[in-house]
């Protein structure tokens, strides 16, 4: 699991409900977690078709010398690039391109969000930059949209539109027929593979830190403590060295403490002191704390007060 799609999960569960903006925010986090699924669905259809010739890419995230930029997925072959965006959006769907919108219409209600289209164009801007730095100038691009939900109904404004917004069964269709239409070989199989690699060490997944800037809140916006196991609920509390829960009343070992921390890793630097650890489990002694830490084995650096503990170790 990509450390993004953790932290949106986190950020549901752990978002106190007196945050001013919360429901925005857990809307946002569930639109992503929706999108995510319809990436995994894509992922699996994909995977049947790749040889080869056919380089498939998921989840990319890349540098153009100025910002960052995230590809759901990229097909590579020798005659074409496809950049591919998959949006999980359910209802009736309007793709207004004379005014770059999105409308949707569900249980009769009318919402407008940024066009896909739009996004998908400037990736292909970013990435047609991103090829000619590495010295590939006129590998052509194409680009969809994939709505993964089936029932959602689809309408354009423009009917050519339909070449480049479609269901997901359609895509298989569509990159059939590009590799029809492009036919030119633009790239060996040498330089491809060399490429692929070269893609895979620019490919900079995003920190949780940098997902929770996005969504425009901090780790102190979030509720501390050990979710409970059984029943989901914040926080357990330590009591005669086990952990219970005051809601379903089950009752844990220390090794209950390892989700958190691996929580922690995600909502804070890779260095902490270990005050935040003890705060983050809500504990009342740093002792305790650090025969924890111990138990896990996570690293000590520094001396003093810069004593700093590495969560590294709880990387995903
Ligand atoms: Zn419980």
């Amino acid at each position: 699991m990509s450390e993004e799609i953790a932290v949106y999960q986190q950020v549901k569960k752990r978002l106190s409900a007196e945050y001013p903006e919360n429901q925005t925010i857990l809307d946002r986090c569930g639109m992503k977690l929706a999108g995510f699924f319809g990436e995994a669905s894509l992922a699996y259809s994909l995977s049947h078709y790749e040889k080869e010739s056919f380089r498939i890419f998921h989840d990319l995230r890349l540098y153009d010398g100025k910002n960052f930029f995230q590809l759901d997925f990229l097909i590579l072959t020798s005659s074409f690039a496809a950049i591919i965006e998959v949006k999980n959006i359910a209802g009736k769907l309007y793709f207004d391109v004379d005014h770059h919108q999105l409308l949707r219409e569900k249980d009769g209600i009318t919402e407008t969000f940024s066009c896909p289209l739009l996004q998908v164009r400037m990736h292909k801007e970013q990435l047609n930059w991103w090829l000619y730095r590495y010295g590939i100038h006129d590998l052509p691009i194409v680009h969809f949209v994939v709505i993964s939900n089936p029932r959602t109904q689809l309408k354009f404004s423009t009917p050519t539109l339909s070449a480049q917004v479609m269901h997901q069964k359609k895509l298989y269709f569509a990159l059939q027929d590009t590799n029809h239409t492009y036919t030119k070989e633009y790239l060996d199989i040498k330089t491809l593979k060399k490429l692929q690699e070269e893609i895979l060490r620019e490919h900079h997944p995003i920190r949780g830190t940098e997902v929770l800037k996005n969504l425009g809140i901090t780790s102190d916006d979030l509720i501390p403590g050990i979710i409970c196991p059984s029943c989901d609920r914040p926080p357990l509390i330590r009591l005669h060295g086990r952990w219970t829960c005051e809601f379903c009343e089950e009752i844990f070992k220390d090794e209950v403490c390892e989700q958190t921390l691996k929580d922690m890793h995600l909502f804070y630097e890779n260095k902490v002191p270990l005050a935040q650890i003890q705060d983050f489990l809500n504990l009342s002694s740093s002792q305790v704390t650090k025969r924890i830490c111990k138990k896990f084995n996570i690293p000590v650096c520094g001396r003093g007060k810069a004593t700093r503990y590495v969560l590294d170790a709880f990387d995903r």
